[in-house]
């Protein structure tokens, strides 16, 4: 069964700020039985890397300069969905906090403060509502 996985999960250096965020190797080895892994980064699609770090203000998706970046965070969201569609992916393993990824969680300002709140990643939400099962990276172990 294939599962499409943030790719910075897998140790590639494709984050915001450069660097990678990778699971421990046995939670991998566990994930590589039971599932094809196509690892995917929605926003090294869209934009460089690095990048300015970027949060959900309402709907919009805004980074740190104040530049709205909602469209480029679609544009990656739709890619996964379109390679999620073509290959027959039928879940997405996702990487926690971030506002593509983050399936319990993503990164916002609410009234001027950074906080996490408990809403999908845009693609994520994108991804669900295209009957694709979401995993948490904190549900795996
Ligand atoms: S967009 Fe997703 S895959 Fe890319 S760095 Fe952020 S959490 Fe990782």
């Amino acid at each position: 069964m294939k599962a499409m996985i943030s790719k910075c999960m897998l140790g590639v250096p494709c984050r915001y700020d450069g660097d990678s965020k990778p699971i421990d190797e046995n939670t991998l080895n566990k994930l590589k039985e039971k599932y094809e892994l196509i690892p995917f980064c929605p926003e090294e699609f869209a934009l460089p890397t690095p990048r300015p770090a970027a949060r959900f203000m309402g709907e919009r998706i805004i980074d740190i300069n104040g530049i709205d970046k909602t469209e480029a965070f679609l544009k990656g969201a739709k890619e996964a969905l379109k390679i999620c569609k073509e290959q027959k992916i039928g879940i997405f393993i996702g990487k926690e906090k971030s506002p593509s990824c983050g399936i319990k969680k993503t990164s916002a300002y609410i009234n001027g403060c950074e906080c996490k709140c408990s809403a999908p990643g845009l693609t994520s939400k994108i991804l669900q509502r295209e009957g694709i099962k979401l995993i948490s990276e904190w549900d795996l172990t």
